[in-house]
C-alpha cells in the first residue's frame, strides 16, 4: 500500500510502498480516507530534537484520520465492516492505575500512532478496537477526519466552566480557532483570540470572535478596556506554546482566574509566579483528549451546531502532501486534509 513515510533521519517525508498492515484478535483494519496534518507531522517532517529523540525510523507517521472498516479482529463484536470510524491517536496501556480507573487520558505508558506505532497517513491503519470511535451519522467526513484535534480543543476548552465568562485564547493556530468556536457554542461572553500572524487572525474572525488581535500592535489590556471588563479574563486558553504569550496571558487574568495550556513550549518557561499566587490562578496542563468523554462532547456540539468548518482551508490528493506539509510550514494555512482514495 501508499504510505507517508519517515523513512531516514533527515528532513522530510517520503511516500513508498510498505506492507499492509495486519490485525490482532482485538483491532480492526481501517481503509483511510481522509487524514489531517498535524503540528506534530510537521515536527516530524522538520526532524526536530524532539522527533530525532522520540521517532523510530522508518515510521508511517499521521494520526488524524477519518476512514471505513474493513476487517475486524475475531474478538471484536461492536465495529462492522462499512463503519466510518476514526481513531483516538493515544493507545494506553489499560494496567496503570489510571487506566484501572477509568482515566485512560492520565496513563501512565501512552504509545502515539504515527509517533511510536505506525500511522495513518497510509491507505490502511490497524487499531485496537478500543481506539475506535464510530461516527454519528451526519458528520462531515472533512471535520470527521479533524475529530484529533478538535478533541484537544474540546478538552481544553471546557476544562473549566465558560458559560457566560470572558475567556482569553493564546495562539489562532487550527487548534486555538476550533477552541474560539466551542467556547462561543459553550456561551462564552467575550471569546479574545491572539496571534502574530495575521492570515491566522482572519481565520479566527471567521469562527465568530469578539476580538482577534495582533500582539504586535495591541495590548490586551487595552483591549480588555475597549469590551468594558473590569476585572480580567476568567478562562485562559494557552494554545500557542509561546513564552511571551503566556505572561502576557498570566498578567491579564482576573484574580482566581482558570487557565488550561494546551500549548506546549520548546524547553523551560520562566513566569511570574508572584502573579499566580497573589491573583490565585489555576493552571491545568491538557494532554491528548478524554476517552471517551471528549469525542462523545465533540460528536454533540456538532449535532447541535458547532461549525468548525472555516478552520479547514486547504483539501489536496495525498500524492500532493509535499505541497500539503509546504503550506503548513508557511503558517499561512489552517488545517489541510489530504484524501487517500483517489
Ligand atoms: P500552531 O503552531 O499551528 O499554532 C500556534 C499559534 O501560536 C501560531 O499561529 C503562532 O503564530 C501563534 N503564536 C506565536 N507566538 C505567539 C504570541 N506571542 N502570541 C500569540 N500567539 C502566538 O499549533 P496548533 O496545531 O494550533 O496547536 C496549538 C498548540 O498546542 C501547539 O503548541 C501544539 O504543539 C500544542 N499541542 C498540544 C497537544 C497536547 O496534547 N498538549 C496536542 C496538540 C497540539
Ligand atoms: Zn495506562
Amino acid at each position: 500500500m501508499k504510505a507517508l513515510v519517515k523513512q531516514q533521519s533527515d528532513v522530510g517525508l517520503w511516500l513508498a510502498d510498505v506492507p499492509e498492515p495486519t490485525i490482532g484478535i482485538n483491532d480492526v483494519l481501517i481503509r483511510v480516507h481522509k487524514t489531517g496534518i498535524c503540528g506534530t507531522d510537521v515536527h516530524i517532517y522538520n526532524w526536530d530534537a524532539w522527533a530525532q529523540k522520540t521517532i523510530p525510523v522508518p515510521m508511517v507517521v499521521g494520526h488524524e484520520f477519518v476512514g471505513e472498516i474493513v476487517e475486524i479482529g475475531s474478538n471484536v463484536n461492536d465495529f462492522r465492516v462499512g463503519d466510518i470510524v476514526s481513531g483516538e491517536g493515544h493507545v494506553v496501556c489499560g494496567r496503570c492505575r489510571n487506566c484501572m480507573a477509568g482515566r485512560r487520558h492520565l496513563c501512565k505508558a501512552t504509545k502515539g500512532v504515527g509517533v511510536n506505532r505506525p500511522g495513518a497517513f497510509a491507505e490502511y491503519l490497524s487499531l485496537p478496537m478500543t481506539n475506535v470511535w464510530h461516527h454519528a451519522p451526519g458528520v462531515d467526513p472533512d471535520v470527521a477526519s479533524i475529530f484529533d484535534p478538535l478533541g484537544n480543543a474540546v478538552h481544553t476548552a471546557l476544562s473549566f466552566p465558560v458559560l457566560g465568562e470572558d475567556v482569553l485564547i493564546t495562539g489562532a493556530g487550527p487548534i486555538g480557532i476550533m477552541a474560539a468556536a466551542v467556547v462561543r457554542h459553550a456561551g462564552a461572553r467575550n471569546v479574545v483570540i491572539t496571534d502574530v500572524n495575521p492570515y491566522r487572525l482572519d481565520l479566527a474572525e471567521r469562527v465568530g470572535v469578539t476580538r482577534a488581535v495582533d500582539v504586535r500592535s495591541t495590548k490586551l489590556t487595552d483591549v480588555q478596556q475597549e469590551l468594558g471588563m473590569t476585572e480580567g479574563f476568567d478562562v485562559g486558553l494557552e494554545m500557542s506554546g509561546n513564552p511571551s504569550a503566556f505572561r502576557d496571558m498570566i498578567s491579564n487574568m482576573c484574580h482566581g482566574g482558570k487557565i488550561a495550556m494546551l500549548g506546549i513550549p520548546e524547553g523551560e518557561m520562566a513566569i511570574d509566579w508572584n502573579e499566580v499566587v497573589f491573583n490565585m490562578l489555576t493552571i491545568k496542563g491538557i494532554y491528548g483528549r478524554e476517552m471517551y468523554e471528549t469525542w462523545y462532547k465533540m460528536t454533540v456540539m456538532i449535532q447541535s451546531g458547532l461549525d468548525i468548518t472555516p478552520v479547514i482551508t486547504h483539501r489536496m490528493p495525498y500524492t500532493e502532501f509535499q505541497q500539503g506539509f509546504d503550506t503548513m510550514r508557511s503558517g499561512n494555512s489552517g488545517k489541510i486534509i489530504l484524501d487517500w482514495t483517489v
